[in-house]
């Protein structure tokens, strides 16, 4: 990886007002999904939104960040710990991948312990597909509760 990752993060739309307060830490802390950037600094050259269900602006906030020099592009742990999480993450990763040749990670901050605690509770990941889903944001007990 370079000495400097350039990167675009897309989160769900529900979450469309959130100013990417948990994101933004995580990613100057390098915590979360952002741990993979432990050697190298990190550029955000995109920040957008789903626009709603089904997702529309995946198709064109791709090629935007891309264009801005994004190697990578996370779709946010929004996606992940929603009620519902987002039912197209598969189908965004392999669309931003072939259409782009982009890397695309899922997650940014860490999973929030209460949101840890409703799914475990829900029943939301016992499926063994949301295995590497959740992987790269789950963290350890104690960065899960400061992310609350
Ligand atoms: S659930 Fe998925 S498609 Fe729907 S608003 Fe959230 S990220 Fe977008």
């Amino acid at each position: 990886m370079n000495s400097k990752t350039k990167i675009g993060i897309v989160i769900c739309d529900r979450y469309r007002r959130c100013a990417g307060g948990k994101c933004f830490r995580a990613m100057k802390n390098k915590e979360g999904a952002f741990s993979i950037y432990r050697d190298t600094e990190v550029e955000l050259v995109g920040f957008t939104t789903c626009d709603g269900c089904p997702g529309g602006n995946i198709e064109y906030a791709g090629e935007e960040m891309v264009k801005n020099g994004a190697e990578v592009i996370h779709l946010a742990t929004g996606l992940v710990v929603g009620y519902p999480p987002c039912p197209y993450i598969n189908t965004f990763k392999a669309f931003l991948e072939k259409r782009h040749e982009v890397k695309v990670v899922v997650g940014t901050h860490p999973i929030p312990k209460k949101y840890l605690d409703m799914h475990n509770h829900l029943g939301t990941w016992e499926n063994s597909v949301w295995n590497p889903l959740i992987a790269p944001t789950m963290n350890d007990e104690v960065t899960r509760a400061s992310y609350d």
